[in-house]
């Protein structure tokens, strides 16, 4: 387990492709210490979700958690820690939200993005088990967020008015008590 450098917008990998993971690959250490690394450095960047491409691996692996001590997403409730592996948005539904979203591969930006308010996701969890559940509000914007980044794809691709586009101190002061 290691704290891990973050690629950043630029880097080839945030835009390029990934590879499913077998069952066998995911009983490894290489990838069951790549999850325990992810998980370390989300937390140490006060992130609430990684994709593996952001830690430069091309695996399909994202994990999740909003804990009670994250600064940067206070109000929006706690997310236990959640990995998925071989993530699918098996459905989503036709209801939009707005709402502000950062990424730790562009760092010190926010804009407003619309996402799903709700999904069917399907997966496994870091054991090989079959995942399946349905995601709601931020966990459901969160994995959407993640899911894309094993797609190549950035928040700022789905931005529909870059207008909102927000360096994180403006953020702090003329947008985030207006929330
Ligand atoms: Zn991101």
């Amino acid at each position: 387990m290691a704290l891990l450098k973050i690629a950043r917008l630029g880097h080839p990998i945030i835009r390029g492709k990934t590879e499913s993971v077998s069952k066998e690959e995911l009983q490894t250490p290489e990838i069951q210490n790549l999850i325990d690394s992810m998980i370390e450095t989300m937390r140490d960047a006060n992130g609430v979700g990684i994709a593996a491409p952001q830690v430069h691996s091309p695996k399909r692996i994202i994990v999740i958690e909003v804990s009670p001590d994250n600064p940067r997403y206070p109000q929006k409730g706690l997310i236990p820690l959640t990995v998925i592996v071989n993530p699918t948005i098996v459905s989503q539904s036709d209801d939009y939200e707005q709402d502000w979203e950062g990424c730790l591969s562009v760092p010190d930006l926010r804009g407003k993005v619309p996402r799903s308010t709700s999904l069917q996701v399907s997966g496994r969890d870091r054991d090989g088990n079959p995942l399946e559940f349905e995601a709601k509000g931020f966990f459901a914007r969160v994995i959407q967020h993640e899911v894309d980044h094993l797609e190549g794809k950035v928040y700022l691709d789905r931005l529909p008015d870059m207008r909102t586009l927000t360096f994180s101190r403006e953020y702090e002061k003329y947008w985030k008590s207006k929330e």
